[in-house]
């Protein structure tokens, strides 16, 4: 500290609200080099289907090795990307990467999204998905989209004719973290999912099977069986949380107790196995 006070007086005085300001502003400097240097990475997870046990699908989950700091989650920086804009750029770069690798895997392999609220807002998805899809030429019913509550609530009118647009492509869309937003019961019914996924802090409360963890994954469960929609468990870390989704017939199932996120050259050797 004695450093700090000697050679630059300004910057000892300076306030904990400028620093934080600082710190943002290196983010987004970086943030703007890391896509030009392709410092972005894809990690994938595999989803299991519980009655054939085999690996169905794959979630992309993007990471950022950066420079100095190592591996990011995106916890770290997407919230960033989005207040400065650069997330549009992110998602098509993202989008390319998923749907080049899916290429590679066997064809019943599903390949899935992220699309953050911002960018659903933004009018160039659809167009990001079409290019990334012609680019790679991945089937589009290979390509999943996950969408959460809050990206949709603010305009449902439009969220439905953008997810009828995708799915009239081919393409599968996927409701991510249900039960954490709105959990509209009419939202599930107008828009047009494919699979809706219970999100993990209802998995983490599964304990015994009589809390109330328990039955809210059993009313979703059984509201996804009734309207046609394939449910996915999200979070499953443990062999308990496993055998309790298997006993009220939770189709799918994602989370450490199948496999941590990996790289892809880690994720070939599940998927050819089950092949
Ligand atoms: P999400 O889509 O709900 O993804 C699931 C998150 O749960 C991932 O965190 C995953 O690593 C983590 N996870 C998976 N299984 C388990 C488990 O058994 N236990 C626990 N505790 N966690 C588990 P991650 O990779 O840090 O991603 C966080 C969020 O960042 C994602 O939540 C998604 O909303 C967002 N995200 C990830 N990749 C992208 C992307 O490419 N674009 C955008 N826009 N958002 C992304
Ligand atoms: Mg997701
Ligand atoms: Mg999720
Ligand atoms: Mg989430």
């Amino acid at each position: 500290h004695a450093k700090d006070r000697s050679g630059d007086g300004i910057r000892f005085y300076e306030p904990a609200m400028d620093r934080l300001r600082q710190q943002r502003m290196d983010l987004e400097r970086d943030l703007q080099r890391a896509l030009a240097h392709h410092e972005f990475v894809l990690f994938y997870q595999p989803v299991l289907n519980v009655d054939s046990n085999r690996i169905v699908g794959v979630e992309a989950l993007i990471r950022w090795q950066h420079p100095t700091r190592g591996l990011l989650a995106p916890g770290a920086f997407i919230p960033a990307a989005e207040s400065m804009g650069l997330i549009y750029d992110i998602g098509i770069w993202t989008l390319d990467a998923a749907c080049r690798q899916a290429t590679a895997w066997p064809r019943h392999i599903v390949v899935s999204v992220n699309v953050s609220a911002a960018q659903f807002r933004h009018d160039g998805l659809i167009e990001s998905v079409a290019g990334a899809l012609r680019r790679s030429g991945l089937d589009a019913c290979r390509l999943e989209l996950e969408v959460t509550e809050t990206a949709m609530i603010d305009d449902v009118p439009r969220a439905a004719r953008i997810l009828r647009r995708l799915r009239d492509m081919g393409v599968q869309i996927a409701l991510d973290d249900f039960g954490t937003g709105y959990s509209s019961l009419s939202f599930l019914n107008s828009l047009p999912f494919t699979r809706i996924k219970i999100d993990r802090s209802f998995v983490r409360n599964l304990g015994d099977g009589s809390g109330d963890g328990a039955a809210i994954v059993r009313a979703i469960t059984g509201l996804c069986s009734s309207l046609n929609v394939i449910a996915t468990a999200e979070g499953v870390e443990t062999r308990e949380q496993f055998d309790y989704l298997r006993r009220v017939n939770c189709p799918e199932i994602q989370g450490y107790f199948i496999s941590r996120p990996c790289p892809a050259a880690d994720i070939q050797p599940l998927l050819d196995q089950t092949d």
